[in-house]
């Protein structure tokens, strides 16, 4: 078993009028196999959030910890990150140019494991991943996101998922930008996963539709960087009648 935990983290980022605090203060434990789905309105610290457990060197870490299995994640490099199992699907992924998706996967779970895959087993799962997740065969010679639509984007992390298999997944908005059948397919792949490996999930989302098909066990409610609310499956139901207007007016 595998458990993220994360202690009265403080977070601010360095804006042209200075440094300014994102997250004031949020505690959150993931253990493998639960699903946690972090929901707020824009702008209230969700991908701040995600970053920084990834370790992106924009985000400033003011207080609190942040630890897997008693490491200190806090202290590790990306790289050691993902070596120990976090990842990250960012909202907006970012092009690499000249790099095709087949190379880039093969040298992401290189770097993970330590050593290259085997050529052939590699190559079957990368194709039947590829099957699973409805994508066409030429994708992986395609260069990383460039061109991708939206949907492509969201399936390229969903297939760095497959393949890499880790023991927490932070997913920032895989949702956004899919249309339905599109969304099921990424959720079908999520939950194939977590069914495969039995990994935690962060599961980051604005809108209550993507969990009808990532069944949360737990559900934390983000506002102005903190969590202000947290329950079971039911509190995404209660937020998809009533939005974030209460949390927003209570000031919270
Ligand atoms: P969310 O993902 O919930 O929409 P973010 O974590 O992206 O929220 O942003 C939280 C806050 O930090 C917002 O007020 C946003 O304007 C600010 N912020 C995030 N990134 C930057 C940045 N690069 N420069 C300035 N402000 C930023
Ligand atoms: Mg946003
Ligand atoms: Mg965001």
């Amino acid at each position: 078993m595998s458990t993220l935990e994360i202690k009265d983290l403080q977070v601010s980022i360095e804006t042209q009028e200075g440094s300014k605090p994102i997250l004031k203060g949020v505690d959150l434990t993931i253990n493998s196999g639960e699903i946690h789905a972090v929901m707020g309105p824009n702008g209230s610290g969700k991908s701040t959030l995600a970053y920084t457990i990834a370790g992106h060197p924009r985000y400033q870490v003011d207080g609190g910890s942040i630890t897997f299995d008693g490491q200190d994640v806090l202290a590790m490099s990306v790289d050691e990150r993902a070596r120990a199992g976090v990842f990250l699907a960012m909202q907006y992924p970012v092009e690499i140019p000249g790099v095709t998706v087949s190379n880039f996967l093969r040298t992401a779970k290189t770097a993970i494991d330590g050593e290259a895959p085997q050529l052939r087993p590699w190559i079957t799962s990368v194709r039947e991943a590829m099957t699973d997740l409805r994508m066409d065969s030429t994708f992986s010679e395609r260069n990383v996101n460039e061109g991708f639509s939206g949907g492509e984007k969201k399936r390229h992390e969903i297939l760095q998922l497959e393949l890499l298999q880790p023991r927490l997944a932070v997913l920032d908005e895989t949702d956004s930008g899919l249309d339905v059948d599109a969304l099921r397919i990424v959720s079908e792949g999520v939950n194939r996963v977590k069914a495969k490996t039995d990994m935690g999930v962060l599961l980051i989302t604005h809108y209550t539709r993507i969990l009808r098909y990532i069944e949360p066990d737990f559900v934390h409610v983000f506002v102005d960087g903190k969590v202000a609310e947290q329950g079971g499956k039911e509190l995404a139901q209660r937020l998809e009648d009533e939005g974030y207007d209460r949390f927003l007016k209570a000031g919270v």
